[in-house]
């Protein structure tokens, strides 16, 4: 097909809720580590990574050998019965998880993984309440809807009964008007009123990004989880970390955002960068929590040999290659160029994030705060000429996302920032 032909088809043969960038759609024609190629044959830097997905560069040649081995093995059989790519991916997570998170039940999206772990939290507990955060993504279903506190992302008529919202800690525009740290930390001590006041008193659990992705790569204070995972367990419910952005070594040194706040979650969840492209979601418990499943359920394609021989290869080498060392090293550098950028740049009202998760907020003026939604749309198009992909998000739509793949060099850091510079220039 043509790049017309793609377009055409692509509008005309695909549910018009299908989501691209830019008025006219990139059409993306391959892809090797870092880069990526459109139908016109030119080349982008990527620092989007498929949305925090490609984690150890597309196409990757050990993550590929793994699998071509695999497909002409075992493809399918299903969860009724055993294979060795799950068993072995299972017993791998276990030896890199914090606490007693030992058992995974595997699927296929993110989406699902958290589906899972609320179903899970509402076994083992027997309450439904479930808090979610505001500004929060956590997928598409139904539920997973119901338990994102972002309105742009809930499509349809919405029902979400025994589902309340938290206050995130987004300390660039306080919901109390104050400043970290004299504040208090209020964001996660409120958490208890609202307990008391829309809840019966007695909850499922909280389930919370690390770091909020879609939401713009909001970043709490070092004392924000601890509080709220005190709080919930106090009444009875769990802490469920959806660590689909935050996990496998992208916010640097660790392998789960959640360590840095040194809590240790009831249940994990994530998907993305552990298949580096190939359709994976986990929900991860402790086995006193996993055992509470009960009744039948089955993922048709959940732990299929394909899928977890990709993630078991993806984990393999981000160990071997130290990766998520690299995402803290040059993170650190990416975000210290950005800061530069910022003093060069008024538009940029905040960096903030982890590792090689860095996200940019646009605001029409420093003083006022005021989202620049137009600006970021047309950084997006000025970026794209420039040849670099980045992502876009929050609330407002007025934050860059940033998260390239993990074995990226400080070099590819000086090639991005140098093209962002010039698409920020071209603002003038
Ligand atoms: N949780 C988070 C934090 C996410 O960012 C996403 C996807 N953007 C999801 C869940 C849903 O994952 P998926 O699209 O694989 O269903």
């Amino acid at each position: 097909m043509t790049k017309d032909e793609i377009i055409l088809a692509s509008r005309e043969y695909l549910f018009p809720s299908v989501f691209h960038y830019f008025s006219e759609p990139l059409v993306i024609e391959r892809a090797k580590d870092q880069f990526v190629w459109d139908a016109d044959g030119n080349e982008y830097l990527d620092f989007f990574g498929g949305i925090l997905t490609i984690s150890v560069g597309h196409s990757n040649e050990h993550v590929n050998a793994a699998v071509h081995a695999q497909v002409d093995k075992l493809q399918h059989v299903s969860t009724v019965f055993a294979t060795e790519p799950q068993a072995a991916l299972a017993k791998k997570i276990a030896t890199l998880t914090p606490g007693n998170l030992r058992q995974s039940f595997f699927t296929n999206s993110g989406t699902e993984a958290n589906e899972t772990a609320i179903t899970l939290a509402r076994c083992f507990t027997g309450s439904s309440e479930i808090i979610a955060l505001r500004h929060s993504y956590h997928g598409r279903s139904a539920l997973a809807m119901a338990i994102t506190g972002n309105a742009a992302w809930k499509t349809g008529p919405q029902m979400q009964p025994g589902i309340v919202y938290a206050h995130n800690a987004y300390c660039y525009r306080c919901p109390f008007g104050l400043s970290y740290p004299d504040c208090g930390v209020r964001c996660a001590q409120d958490l208890e009123e609202l307990i008391r006041t829309t809840t019966s008193g007695r909850v499922a659990g909280v389930i919370a990004e690390p770091i909020q992705g879609v939401g713009g790569f909001i970043t709490p204070p070092k004392e924000y989880f601890k509080i709220v995972a005190d709080i919930v367990r106090q009444h009875g419910g769990l802490f469920i970390s959806d660590e689909v952005q935050t996990g496998w070594g992208r916010t640097g040194n660790k392998w789960f955002g959640i360590e840095h706040w040194d809590v240790t979650p009831d249940i994990m969840t994530s998907a993305k960068g552990l298949g580096n492209g190939f359709p994976i979601g986990v929900t991860i418990a402790r086995p006193e929590v996993a055992e509470s499943l009960k009744g039948l359920t089955i993922s048709t394609f959940g732990g299929n040999p394909i899928s977890t021989t990709a993630a078991k290869a993806v984990i393999d080498l981000i160990e071997e290659q130290k990766l998520a060392t690299n995402a803290a090293d040059t993170g650190g550098y990416l975000r210290a160029s950005l800061e530069e950028l910022q003093r060069k740049h008024s538009l940029i009202g905040e960096v903030r994030g982890m590792g090689l998760m860095q996200g940019v907020e646009l605001v029409e003026d420093r003083k006022s705060k005021t989202p620049a939604v137009k600006q970021t749309l047309r950084i997006m198009e000025a970026a794209r000429d420039n040849r670099i992909l980045i992502g876009r998000g929050g609330l407002y739509g007025n934050v860059i996302r940033i998260s390239p793949p993990m074995n990226i060099q400080k070099s590819d850091v000086d090639e991005f920032i140098r093209r962002l510079d010039a698409s920020f220039g071209s603002l003038q």
